[in-house]
């Protein structure tokens, strides 16, 4: 009976905690760990005015790690790391060596600059999978893209966890001439590389550019896939925001995320927290609600973690009503992706 007791309890805290209107449950946090950044991704950096963060207005560790068990102890099951660029914080390996001991699972994104610094580290913890960016498999797109003449050390860290026994999902964003010429590269990546290649569509976020003639759709570029290769459609995850596909024969798969062109928003489990102690509880969401001032206020957590939730829109942060295709990015109220984390 006690058995019975205890295990109705971990089935509530599980499943049931961070639940909105909408009947979505919030098992996945996002931590942004940082602003800064070595790259200077167009279509992520504003092209203006662009300040880092204060120090004393970033989480510090002791303050990521208590954030990170408040979500836990409600119900989160998996947290990644993003940014800005994760690995260029100085006390990293810190806090991926304390998340790692909170028994969920840990994700990290990152523009793969740094990772054969921290490859032992990964080891160390068991990383399991990362997201790596690889916009370009030319080197002077990529110079151009990111603003950094790194194409061969990011694509050799890439190999290196690949060796590593880590899974490599690759984050591609479908900007226009990348996919023009060289959608099918980076689909022959996959013949002998156990890779999943992941086709971004082109998202808005202040000062990045956007416009909705630039998004090149999943649909627009499943059709340039089918004219050359033989494909299956592989069955997606619950609450994936990928729709993954295998060509015949290969070893890797590739997927499209289609958050422009069919947002995924009724099986969203996604909570962000930004590096100055924010949620975010939808990616394209103005609202914010101050977690750092709560955690240095003595307040609690729970209750503006709850709050976030219940907070949150049914679609789109509740910024895109009648399509993207409606929107101007000047009157989308919300950060910068690298000021979000991705
Ligand atoms: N620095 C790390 C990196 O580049 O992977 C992590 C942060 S970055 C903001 C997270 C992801 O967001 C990257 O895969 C990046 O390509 C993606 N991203 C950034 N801006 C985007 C945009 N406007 N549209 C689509 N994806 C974007
Ligand atoms: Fe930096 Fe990642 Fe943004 Fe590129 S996408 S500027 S690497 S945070």
């Amino acid at each position: 009976m006690r058995l019975k007791t205890k295990l109705l309890h971990r089935v509530n805290t599980t499943t049931t905690i961070l639940t909105d209107h909408f009947g979505r449950i919030h098992s996945y946090l996002r931590i942004s760990i940082t602003e800064s950044c070595n790259f200077r991704c167009s279509y992520c950096m504003p092209t203006n005015d662009y300040h880092c963060l204060p120090s004393a207005q970033q989480m510090g560790v002791d303050e990521i790690e208590s954030i990170a068990k408040a979500f836990v102890g409600m119900g989160v099951s998996k947290i990644r790391l993003t940014g800005g660029e994760p690995l260029v914080r100085r006390d990293f390996a810190d806090i991926l060596r304390r998340l790692s001991a909170l028994g969920v699972e840990i994700s990290i994104t990152t523009n793969g600059f740094l990772v054969d610094k921290f490859l032992p580290l990964f080891r160390e913890v068991g990383l399991r999978s990362l997201n790596l960016s690889l916009d370009s498999l030319d080197k002077a797109r990529f110079d151009r893209i990111t603003g950094r003449n790194a194409f061969d050390r990011v694509w050799g860290n890439a190999l290196k966890l690949l060796d590593a026994g880590i899974r490599v999902k690759m984050n591609t964003v479908a900007l226009h001439d990348t996919v023009m010429d060289e959608l099918p590269r980076f689909l022959d990546l996959t013949k002998g590389l156990p890779l999943h290649v992941r086709f971004i569509e082109f998202m808005p976020f202040a000062g990045n550019g956007w416009e909705h003639h630039k998004v090149i759709t999943a649909a627009q570029m499943l059709a340039m896939v089918q004219e050359r290769y033989d494909i299956v459609k592989l069955k997606d995850e619950p609450h994936a925001t990928a729709k993954k596909y295998k060509i015949v024969g290969h070893e890797g798969t590739f997927a499209f995320i289609t958050t422009m062109s069919e947002h995924f928003c009724g099986s969203c489990n996604r909570l962000r927290v930004t590096a100055d102690g924010k949620i975010k509880n939808c990616l394209f969401g103005k609202d914010e609600f101050d977690l750092l001032g709560a955690l240095r206020g003595g307040e609690d957590l729970a209750q503006v973690i709850h709050q976030a939730v219940k907070a949150k829109h049914p679609v789109m942060g509740g910024q895109f009503a009648g399509g993207y295709t409606q929107r101007q990015a000047e009157s989308i109220e919300n950060r910068s992706m690298v000021k979000i984390g991705g």
